[in-house]
């Protein structure tokens, strides 16, 4: 037991709190699973926590029986909010629930750094979350880690290597600025209702300035395009990104016929570089 609130199924039955498909609600009733991807976070003690789709809370009560110094909750589900209200109670000043799409919503005047972000990431929205939150105008970003539940796809793309059929712009965007990991994989069922796919959390830590240096926005388009047509050898995926593509690839240590894959993240910031200064 990790708190003496109920145990979620009584809530959930008590708030009527049925799944809805299209919020991509897929609730973990687990309390020690809850704690154990609380404690993947990192110290929560001197966090700040923001916690995007808390539903009926099993997280938010991992993340506060954890330590966490404060956790904000941004929840779009009304019918969640009184659940969420009692959590509130039981830990007084430690819980801020917002009600809202975390996609229009900046919490950020709730927060105090270091803030660590924590959710169980409704599917329909993660993937757009985390590229934002990858890519924000100026870094070091307002987050110190996230520790995000994924479709286990998605978490293998964020971690592929070079040469991987997953590799690809989300590795590169994760993998330039931060280290992520894979901490915890979850069958189907650990979810009620479970989903049709396997998920996995990834812990990403900030790095405090990119690993390689390159202009942010170029090194995205680059990708964008380099990716975008996988299968292509890059002298024709990128022809027009510069006025001689082939010798800006060669200057960056890449075989024209290269294909995106293979190519390093090291490669591409080097590739960026040279594009940015011409
Ligand atoms: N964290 C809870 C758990 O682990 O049991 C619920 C996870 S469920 C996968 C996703 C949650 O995100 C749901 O509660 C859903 O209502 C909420 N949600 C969906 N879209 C949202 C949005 N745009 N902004 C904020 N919350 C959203």
């Amino acid at each position: 037991m990790i708190d003496t609130l109920p145990p979620l199924r009584a809530v959930i039955a008590r708030h009527g709190l049925s799944a809805r498909k299209a919020l991509g609600q897929n609730f973990l009733l687990d309390l020690n699973l809850t704690a154990r991807i609380a404690r993947a976070a990192g110290d929560l003690a001197n966090a700040d926590v923001l916690e995007i789709g808390p539903g009926p809370g099993g997280l938010t009560r991992g993340l506060l029986a954890s330590g966490a110094r404060h956790v904000v909750a941004v929840e779009r589900d009304a019918r969640c909010l009184p659940a969420l209200e009692e959590i509130a109670a039981a830990w007084p000043g430690r819980l801020t629930v917002l009600h809202g799409d975390a996609l229009a919503l900046d919490p950020a005047a709730h927060l105090r750094p270091p803030v660590r972000i924590v959710a169980n990431l409704p599917y329909n929205i993660g993937t757009e979350l985390l590229v934002r939150w990858l890519t924000p105008p100026q870094w070091p970003p307002f987050w110190q880690s996230l520790t995000l539940m994924f479709q286990k796809e998605v978490a293998e793309r964020i971690v592929a290597e070079p040469g991987s059929g997953a590799y690809g712009r989300l590795a590169i965007l994760a993998q330039w600025r931060s280290t992520p990991r894979i901490v915890l994989r979850l069958p189907p069922e650990a979810f009620t209702p479970p989903p049709k796919v396997a998920s996995a959390v990834v812990h990403f830590e900030r790095l405090e300035a990119p690993r390689f240096p390159a202009d942010a926005a170029v090194l995205s388009g680059l990708v964008a395009r380099a990716f975008g047509q996988r299968r292509k050898m890059l002298r024709s995926s990128l022809r027009g990104l510069s006025p001689d593509i082939e010798a800006d690839l060669r200057a960056a240590g890449i075989a024209p016929t290269d294909r995106a894959e293979t190519v390093s993240l090291e490669g591409f910031c080097t590739l960026a570089r040279i594009l940015a200064q011409r």
